[in-house]
């Protein structure tokens, strides 16, 4: 099979070239940070971190981190490095864990990151003759824009449908022939559902590939909106911060996302100790931008976490892969002592059977926690008796049970009872931490 990139003598790289330009490029990243944003000058002096000190990329482990708290503390112009009138966008993080992050781009950052999309496209199959219908959010959200960029970079003919109006996004699917479909993949869930609703078989549209990121799904997910859609189903990540997605894309291995190493360097610490963690271990995914004008962020913490491997993929790709996050740090519930990763639960409740659509409720009565899921009863189970509901319930309950290692209470809700989400789904309802309770 003939092998499609975007940008192949940067995608297949060897190694050492990797390596190489990664040095360069950081070694002038690093000043430009230095010369132009005094919160990181003051940042290092607080580290007691000379200039001097930074001579290649190895001395990157000399560096502090970069949080989100960073940020946004530094709201809205304090990490701007370089001066505004050389910027010609903003955009904004989604506010999933709290204050809106702003994020600043010049038109090379524009540039750059929508080429990063287009090769998230190519290496999903897409080519000029594709329709791409973007049903990411478009305005302060980066996902529109940035895979509509892609999509225009690379000449396919782009559909800049936003999310929402379900119904609309289907019939101009239907009447405008998109064969590749790009949002989040809870959205793409729901498309299928509302097909399957509206009598469609996955054979009737003509997609042929989807582009879902922006929030955590596992393989049983995207088994299911393949089958649903009659597609195959490729992974894309990336935050605000450091531009939108495309800073990691899935070729046609669907092994873990290839990382755009030329414009981004990653490591992986662990997140309670800093320390910085071997190839192929687990722990929280740290990136620090090579190129970026506007928006540079040096070893900035995305709470992700993943693990890199830097093993041979059939694509010809060389940069390092990054398997699908499980969820941020900061998505861990610790519910009676045991860690829970939303993650898990969707994996048990699609092996069973079940459709996407829960939620997890969490709270703390008698100082004990209390642990809900709610799953939505499939339409032909609506019909069963209480009797049979407590035993499915009883048996999901036995499922969760062995993966978690604590019992929740599952919560069999009628179909359609749980609402959808056109962008990033909420799953976890924690009414703890409303509470003010330390968790
Ligand atoms: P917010 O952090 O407020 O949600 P963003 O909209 O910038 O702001 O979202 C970036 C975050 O979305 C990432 O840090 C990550 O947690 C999540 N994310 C993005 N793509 C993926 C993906 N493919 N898989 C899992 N999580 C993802
Ligand atoms: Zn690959």
């Amino acid at each position: 099979m003939q092998k499609n990139y975007y940008q192949p003598e940067a995608e297949t790289m060897s190694v050492e070239d990797i390596k190489k330009i990664q040095n360069e490029k950081f070694i002038k990243q690093f000043k430009h940070v230095y010369d132009n944003v005094k919160y990181y000058r003051d940042l290092l002096d607080k580290n007691g971190v000379k200039f001097e000190d930074i001579k290649s990329i190895d001395d990157i482990s000399k560096l502090p981190f970069l949080s989100k708290d960073d940020l946004r503390e530094a709201y809205p112009y304090g990490m701007l490095a370089t001066d505004l009138k050389n910027c010609v966008r903003i955009h904004s993080t989604s506010g999933t864990t709290g204050k809106r992050v702003v994020a600043f781009y010049t038109q090379e950052d524009i540039d750059l990151w929508e080429d990063c999309c287009a090769r998230a496209i190519v290496a999903a199959g897409g080519t000029k003759d594709d329709v791409v219908q973007v049903c990411y959010g478009y305005g302060l959200f980066t996902g529109g824009s940035g895979l509509h960029g892609g999509s225009h970079k690379l000449g396919s003919l782009t559909l800049p449908m936003s999310s929402g109006n379900t119904k609309r996004q289907i019939q101009f699917m239907m009447d405008l022939g998109s064969t590749i479909l790009c949002c989040t993949p809870s959205y793409a869930a729901y498309i299928g559902e509302t097909l399957k609703e509206q009598g469609y078989k996955p054979e009737d549209n003509k997609l042929k590939a989807g582009i879902f990121g922006a929030e955590p799904w596992t393989e049983e997910m995207r088994r299911d909106i393949e089958k649903s859609l009659g597609i195959k189903a490729y992974d894309i990540y990336g935050l605000t911060e450091s531009s939108g997605p495309g800073v990691a894309f899935e070729c046609e291995e669907q092994s873990g996302m290839h990382i755009n190493e030329d414009h981004f360097y990653a490591e992986i610490i662990d997140p309670d100790t800093g320390e910085v963690l071997p190839e192929g271990s687990k722990g929280e995914l740290v990136f620090t931008s090579l190129d970026k004008e506007a928006f540079p962020l040096i070893r900035y913490r995305t709470r992700d976490i993943t693990v890199l491997t830097r093993e041979k993929c059939s694509c010809g790709r060389t940069f390092i892969k990054m398997m699908k996050p499980m969820g941020r740090s900061d998505d861990m519930m610790i519910i009676r002592g045991v860690n829970v990763f939303p993650s898990q639960i969707e994996a048990v409740l699609l092996n069973k059977g079940y459709a996407p659509n829960y939620q997890i409720v969490v709270d703390r009565v008698n100082n004990t926690d209390t642990f809900d899921i709610l799953v939505e009863m499939l339409p032909e189970d609506f019909s069963d008796t209480p009797k049979t509901i407590t035993k499915k319930e009883k048996k999901l309950q036995s499922a969760m049970k062995e993966m978690l290692g604590i019992n929740p209470a599952i919560r069999l809700v009628a179909p359609k009872s749980i609402a959808r989400s056109e962008g990033k789904a909420v799953r976890v309802i924690d009414k703890r931490k409303k509470m003010g309770i330390n968790i």
